[in-house]
């Protein structure tokens, strides 16, 4: 058509055959929002979906073809699709959820790709190892000949299996250097192998537990949901205990009896060896893991698996959400509840929301799992949106622990101490009965504020609004925000007291200090993430917790999730307050959750447990509904209040986060924007009313100025939309950020 514009003797010039080239829109990995337009090279076959490597500025970069050409660049300004890779193409669903995730967090479509396309070399071929099997068939006579190591090796590898020399000399119990021996000797073959993707063939027919009537119920009930062929989403609730992992492993087998992955979401923290185990034993083989800790090749070898259908099962964090699934039919989210799920930085989003939307996409049952369901989904659950399936008792008929109230007004510790004389008693009673103790305490360090005693100065962060946190481990002053750490001061910076300063408040140091000296003769130990700094020495802590070789443990929230101590009979929460200050929209939802999962830690088996809180405000309703067991009811009461409050789920939030490191321009910026903020009335009569901008409660992180806005609105208001409207227009200043946090959880 454009040919028809060019002057005579052009066209004349162009030969008479040349087709138009084809051109294709490509995503590239960055953050961009817009699908750029390549052209596809002669002979190159590519279709929405491919993996392919794309020129950008001096690079060449794997990216992934999105559509059809936009037309927006003239095409001899475009540049050529390199290569194509030889693997399956990103699923058309997946690409559909990519976009709707880029516009419904508002984030950049290339950035929500790059957490798809999250793997560097993913796309190359992975590289094979050397490797050793079996050779020819000895004679037993040169056989018996060689030596007793030799012999061994040879008998590991009769079972025809490659492999690599390490984990054959391991399965043989010799050194590497006995099978290189064989080999040089060519009594042995090498070979290249590399390692298959992980979890391949999980068995569903391999026999679960004997179901009780409600799991079974449950379990029924999901597997309908997956027949339907239909989106749905599920509510399974009940106390730790209960038996959920049991009952939605039923559903796990069901999807993958008919041929579907499945994605098992985690908060991290829950991704417990134990929990692997027990997939193990259900399904035959173990699951394909996603979280921050594995190895470059580990996350190559997954990323792979996903991708081309082999990999069968994903457990995950929540960035597992985003792995390329060629036929995902099965998405369940344990702890739904928990606050690990949201993404606070880069994109920022929710993963069971996301999770929720995948499975809509997907036309495939979500199931939502938790003892203590957030309140969007129990409001959905309430409201029929969500199927709720109710596991109403502890499996076999454990009894839920007794909750006790400490009234820590009456019943007081000694002066800078904080195990009160109740809390003292009942664990010498557990000690004396040879169970084991935990102290639940969710604050790192040894004391969170550090006082000068003669001028009242505190010792704060020089680039955050915080105090610094004492370690004593670390014989350091840290700032839990940023990792700033300096030695604490001789003397005081403000009067220049000498020795004049003191610790307010413990932190579990402190709390070891003070066990240690109530029960000098008992072993105790700390677990909080930096006690615990690798996953193996985890494993090694909570491997002695097992053996028994503790008896009181202090810990943080580490601890609180998903670990099973069968003589752990005790639970002393040592401030049961803590999570109530600062008035957080979910401030009393979040720490009722965080109470329950702790006290779930204790008598988990035959042995009866106890829980004892100690709290400066008894009376509050989550210490009353705490002791009362009385879940439902405290989520009814906070359900009324956020409805009055017409806050979600009866409403819609955005945050909008303006930050920089000069002070004045960011506040120039927050106020330009709550100028024109959006207040008052939709056009169809919806309300909306934007708070601010006032300083966040951090006023400074990491250096960074910052500011806030609240947006609060009707839950049909098309809240993005508006949003874009009002903030997009807005010429910022490149060194001032302004984020967007749709549906925030933190107001810090
Ligand atoms: P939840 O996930 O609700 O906390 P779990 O699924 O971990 O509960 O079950 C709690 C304990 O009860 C586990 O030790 C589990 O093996 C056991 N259990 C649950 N259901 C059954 C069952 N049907 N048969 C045998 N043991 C079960
Ligand atoms: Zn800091």
């Amino acid at each position: 058509m454009q040919e028809s514009f060019l002057p005579e003797d052009e066209q004349s010039k162009a030969p008479l055959s040349a087709a138009p080239k084809a051109v294709m829109s490509v995503l590239v990995p960055y953050p961009v929002d817009k699908a750029y337009d390549y052209i596809v090279p002669d002979g190159m076959n590519v279709n929405a979906g491919d993996y392919v490597v794309v020129p950008l500025g001096n690079r060449e970069i794997p990216a992934v073809v999105w559509g059809e050409a936009a037309n927006e660049v003239p095409a001899k300004k475009l540049k050529s699709i390199v290569h194509k890779y030889d693997f399956p193409a990103m699923a058309p669903v997946q690409r559909k959820f990519l976009d709707w995730v880029a516009d419904y967090t508002m984030s950049a479509r290339g950035f929500v790709m790059k957490m798809s396309l999250s793997v560097p070399g993913a796309l190359e071929p992975p590289v094979s190892v050397t490797a050793y099997q079996r050779g020819e068939v000895l004679p037993e006579l040169i056989r018996k000949g060689l030596s007793p190591q030799r012999q061994k090796v040879l008998d590991v590898l009769d079972s025809g299996l490659a492999y690599r020399a390490a984990d054959l000399a391991r399965e043989a119990g010799c050194s590497s250097a006995v099978v290189k021996g064989l080999a040089d000797k060519g009594l042995i073959q090498v070979t290249e192998i590399h390692s298959p993707a992980p979890c391949r063939k999980p068995d569903p027919y391999r026999a679960g537990a004997e179901l009780s009537d409600d799991q079974h119920h449950a379990a029924q009930t999901m597997k309908d949901l997956l027949d339907s062929e239909e989106f749905h989403a599920a509510l399974l609730d009940g106390v730790t205990g209960a038996g959920k992992t049991e009952t939605y492993f039923e559903a796990v087998a069901g999807a993958l009896a008919k041929d579907k992955q499945v994605l098992i979401l985690l908060p991290e923290i829950a991704l417990s060896n134990a929990f692997l185990e027990r997939f193990k034993q259900r399904f035959g083989c173990a699951p394909a893991l996603w979280h921050s800790h594995l190895s470059p090749a580990q996350r190559k070898n997954t990323w792979r698996g996903v991708a081309s259908g082999d990999t069968r099962v994903v457990i995950g964090a929540r960035s597992a959400l985003f792995l390329p699934y060629t036929d995902l039919g099965l998405i369940v989210v344990d702890e739904e509840h928990d606050p690990a799920y949201k993404q606070e930085d880069g994109v920022i989003y929710h993963a069971r929301d996301m999770a929720v939307m995948r499975a809509a996409m997907g036309k495939f049952p979500v199931v939502l799992v938790s003892a203590t369901p957030s309140l969007e989904t129990i409001h959905n659950a309430w409201n029929g949106r969500y199927h709720h399936l109710h596991l109403k008792a502890r499996f076999g008929g454990a009894r839920l622990p007794d909750i006790h109230l400490i009234d820590m007004r009456h019943d007081k510790p000694e002066r800078q101490h904080f195990i009160s004389p109740t809390l003292k008693q009942v664990t010498q009673e557990a000690l004396d009965a040879g169970e084991q103790v935990l102290y639940f305490l969710n604050r790192r360090g040894y004391a969170p504020l550090t006082l000068c005693r003669t001028c009242g100065h505190r010792m704060a962060c020089p680039r955050c609004t915080a105090w610094l946190v004492e370690h004593k481990s670390g014989r350091n002053l840290q700032c839990h925000h940023c990792g700033f750490a300096q030695r604490p001061p001789e003397i005081c910076p403000e009067c220049g007291d000498e020795h004049s300063f003191a610790a307010c408040g413990p932190g579990v140091e402190r709390i070891f200090e003070e066990t240690k000296r109530l029960f000098p003769d008992k072993s105790v130990m700390i677990l909080a993430s930096d006690t615990a700094e690798s996953n193996d020495e985890l494993k090694a802590m909570l491997k002695k917790i097992h053996d028994g070789e503790v008896d009181i443990i202090i810990g943080t929230q580490i601890i609180a999730k998903g670990h099973h101590f069968p003589n752990l009979t005790l639970v002393g929460v040592i401030d049961a307050d803590l999570g109530l200050a600062g008035g957080d929209l979910r401030a009393a939802e979040r720490t009722y959750q965080l109470l329950h999962q702790v006290a779930g830690r204790a008598g988990r088996a035959e042995k009866r447990g106890r829980v004892y809180l100690q709290s400066f405000m008894p009376d509050h309703r989550i210490m009353q509904a705490m002791e009362a067991g009385a879940r439902d009811e405290f989520l009814e009461a906070e359900a009324w209040e956020r409805e009055q409050a017409h806050m979600p789920p009866y409403s819609r939030l955005a945050g909008i986060i303006v930050s920089g490191r000069e002070e004045s321009q960011v506040i120039e910026v927050a106020k330009q924007l709550g100028r024109t903020s959006p207040q008052g009335m939709t056009d169809s009569g919806l309300t909306i009313q934007t708070l601010g901008p006032a300083p966040a409660p951090f006023a400074r992180l990491r250096g960074r100025y910052r500011y806030r806005l609240l947006v609060n609105a009707d839950k049909s208001v098309n809240l993005q939309k508006i949003l874009q409207e009002w903030i997009h227009g807005f010429k910022i200043p490149s060194a001032v950020r302004v984020q967007i946090d749709i549906d925030p959880q933190s107001f810090l």
